[in-house]
């Protein structure tokens, strides 16, 4: 085992959302001062010693924050190729530039997860004649930016040929790919994380829900096969392991009849393992933790029946009744504005016990 970072020193978080809000408070829990990285408004920067509030292209900025950091992590991954060349040159970077190359880009997102004998989606990059392309792919099919999507923005759907054209030119030149449409009967992924010493801990899969394109409920158990969510478990450990990554990892997973599609992985922590603030004795947020400051991982395992549910934009109104209820947890993001489709807070319903 390595040993941790002492406390009192400053864990990085590149990203001042939500995410990086609880991940600034997991890091007090376990002695350590977190530093936000965010240009724009940072709920983050409220429960953190230090914001830097400049552009990811600001290099000078992204230096200065590097040397007053002992290891930096991120909240989200459209970072910058220049900004990670500039914050590794002086300080631990925790998941490394790989998995984030790997993660930023759908092509080689898919390329990899195929290498590794996963399966996933038909696709085919989009390049040439949109219909030769749909070839591969088939219809229905989705056209995803390969870069900068996220909550299914950068996305058009073609039910058949004909709407090929129109969809595509809502992407507005932006580098995409085809995705053949899985014919799914749920939606489940798993939150995994690797520490330092190559262990992983992975928590039970969850079952989502999306409203509006948008994550809306995750619930534990999922209602999937025990087999199914062994199988879940140890996709998330072969792609933890084969990118030699160190935190936690999200791994989003169609559930069809031949078995587990991988539809995407995120390199952080995960809207969909909210529900481990309430279903385990470590969260994902402090699992994260633990593994960028070399701590050993906790026990993930899961003692109650959650279900997460997000607030958005104006549900937030709702917080106070819910609050009121039974076995609710509620976590409120500290932001200013409620704009729709925002996420303002969410809630962990603990339905009984595991
Ligand atoms: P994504 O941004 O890739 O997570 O996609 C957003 C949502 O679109 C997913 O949660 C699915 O509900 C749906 N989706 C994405 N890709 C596919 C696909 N290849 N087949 C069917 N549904 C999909």
């Amino acid at each position: 085992m390595t040993n941790p970072l002492p406390a009192g020193s400053t864990i990085g978080i590149l990203g001042g959302g939500q995410l990086g809000r609880m991940l600034a408070m997991a890091a007090a829990n376990l002695g350590y001062k977190a530093h936000i990285f965010e240009p724009g408004a940072a709920p983050a920067a409220d429960v953190a010693h230090a914001w830097t509030q400049a552009n990811y292209d600001d290099l000078d900025a992204l230096r200065t924050f590097a040397a007053a950091c002992d290891v930096i992590t991120f909240e989200f991954e459209n970072i910058p190729a220049d900004a990670l060349d500039v914050i590794s040159a002086t300080t631990p970077l925790f998941p490394d530039r790989r998995a984030l190359e790997t993660s930023q880009d759908r092509l080689i997102e898919k390329a990899f997860l195929r290498d590794l004998g996963l399966k996933t989606a038909p696709y085919a990059p989009v390049s040439g004649d949109i219909l030769t392309v749909l070839e591969t792919t088939g219809t229905p099919a989705i056209l995803k930016t390969r870069r900068f999507g996220y909550d299914g923005k950068g996305q058009a759907r073609i039910m058949d040929l004909s709407e090929a054209k129109s969809a595509l030119a809502t992407l507005q030149d932006a580098p995409a790919i085809a995705e053949g449409f899985v014919d799914f009967s749920k939606e489940i992924s798993v939150i995994a994380a690797r520490g330092q010493d190559g262990s992983v801990a992975a928590f039970d899969p969850g079952e989502n829900l999306h409203k509006d394109g948008i994550l809306d409920t995750t619930t534990v158990p999922a209602a999937i096969a025990p087999g199914l969510r062994m199988d879940a478990v140890l996709i998330a450990s072969q792609i933890l392991n084969a990118l030699d990554y160190v935190g936690v990892l999200g791994v989003e997973l169609f559930v069809t009849p031949q078995g587990l599609v991988v539809n995407e992985i995120a390199p952080r922590v995960h809207n969909s393992g909210h529900w481990t603030q309430a279903g385990c004795a470590v969260d994902q947020f402090e699992q994260h933790i633990r593994a960028v400051t070399g701590w050993p991982l906790g026990d993930g395992s899961r003692h109650a029946n959650v279900t997460m549910e997000n607030l958005i934009g104006d549900d937030i109104s709702r917080a106070a009744t819910l609050a009121a209820e039974k076995g609710v947890q509620v976590h409120l993001y500290g932001k200013a504005e409620t704009r729709p489709g925002r996420k303002m807070a969410h809630i962990n319903r603990v339905t009984g016990p595991a």
